[in-house]
């Protein structure tokens, strides 16, 4: 007996491996499966898609993301990349620009609703398109959504009806920035589409895509998650990403600080004050986040010391790369990035060195808040 069982709704190879890959399947469901010898099989996630019109994100490699976005250059379509506002330069693809071609691509800036009540929108779309111009991308349009809370979809979902009058909608993004939430907050509120639910790949790679019909004949297109090595999240155990993945608005925890001294964000985010008056430093992060300041003098070895008990996240196995630092002396007020973790506001005029593993996620921009 052939045991290579094909899912009818995707096409993906059966396999009872990897929950992350297509064609997942629970071992008993799989077993089963081969000793009826079915052939009428789907794999989780189109079940899933199927019954509970809910989409499930799947990993894939760079070379088959890089062959579906090469598609994308020949045909009419909307490009919309979903990023992360809380890792936005490494979850915003600049490999995009090479692909999208004459097609008009747009920035939906996912997870608004951690940002304090007061943040201006207009400042935050400023800074998100000018990152982009940096990286050669040029949004048509810039959107601030909360897929998890339902903040101005309507807008966006006026958008892309209007968008897919003659196209369809590609949807990508690095994973975990919330794409898969996005897309069923949209099934959501087209309602009900569980017989219209098809779904399909490009004959001969072993890409995956998700094609969700529309009742004027084009398709939402959900891609697979691009992992990124420079994503934080790809470092972390789950039980660590869920504790530094706020929930709530971030509450500003505020730190008096002199030169010389230093504040670590849990185990992965670290800054030293070097030079400039004593002054606040403003944290934006989740509140799971231990903080602890500290002398400088003293906070290599309290780093080796604390680090997985006091100064958590990280704990226990995690196979981190060290802390690696690069000074910052910004001249006007400014947030340090913390890619995944949050941010910094520091007045101008301070020098400062910033630290994360690796430097993943470290950044600066003009301050937002
Ligand atoms: P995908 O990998 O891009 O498909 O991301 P998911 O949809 O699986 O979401 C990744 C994580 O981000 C999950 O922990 C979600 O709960 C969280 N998330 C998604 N949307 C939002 C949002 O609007 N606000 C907040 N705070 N978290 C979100």
């Amino acid at each position: 007996m052939n045991d290579e069982l094909i899912c009818i709704g995707c096409g993906a190879v059966l396999q009872d491996q990897d929950p992350k890959k297509s064609g997942y399947l629970p071992s008993s469901a799989l077993t089963k499966a081969r000793e009826n010898e079915a052939s009428d099989v789907y794999c989780q996630r189109c079940f899933r898609l199927r019954h509970y019109n809910e989409i499930m994100p799947v990993e894939q490699n760079n070379d088959d993301f890089l062959a579906l976005l090469n598609s994308l250059s020949q045909q009419k379509a909307l490009v919309v990349n979903v990023v992360d506002l809380f890792d936005f330069s490494n979850s915003l693809l600049s490999s995009l620009k090479r692909f999208v071609g004459d097609n008009d691509f747009i920035l939906v800036g996912n997870k608004f609703d951690l940002f304090p009540k007061n943040t201006k929108q207009s400042k935050i779309k400023d800074w998100m398109r000018q990152e982009a111009n940096r990286v050669g991308l040029y949004p048509k349009d810039i959107f601030l959504i909360s897929a998890a809370k339902k903040l101005n979809l309507p807008e966006l979902i006026d958008y892309l009806n209007q968008a897919s009058k003659d196209r369809d909608v590609y949807f990508v993004g690095t994973t975990n920035v919330g794409k898969s939430t996005l897309i069923n907050a949209i099934i959501d509120q087209m309602g009900d589409i569980q017989d219209l639910i098809t779904t399909s790949r490009f004959p001969g790679t072993t890409l995956d895509k998700i094609e969700i019909p529309l009742d004027n004949g084009h398709y939402l297109v959900d891609t697979p998650g691009i992992l990124s090595a420079n994503q934080l999240a790809s470092h972390l155990n789950v039980k660590d990403l869920d504790l530094i993945s706020p929930k709530k608005p971030l509450k500003p925890a505020t730190y008096q600080l002199l030169p010389g001294n230093t504040l670590f964000l849990g185990g992965l985010g670290r800054i030293d004050y070097l030079a400039g008056p004593s002054t606040s430093f403003t944290v934006y992060a989740a509140r799971g986040l231990y903080l602890h300041r500290t002398k400088t003098a003293n906070a290599d070895a309290f780093y080796e010391k604390h680090v997985g008990e006091l100064l958590v996240p990280p704990r226990g196995d995690e196979n981190l790369p060290a802390l690696s630092g690069q000074e910052f002396s910004p001249d006007t007020k400014s947030d340090l990035l913390f890619g995944g973790i949050g941010f910094v506001t520091v007045p101008a005029g301070c020098v400062v060195k910033a630290y994360t593993p690796d430097q993943i996620g470290l950044g600066i921009r003009r301050a937002l808040i």
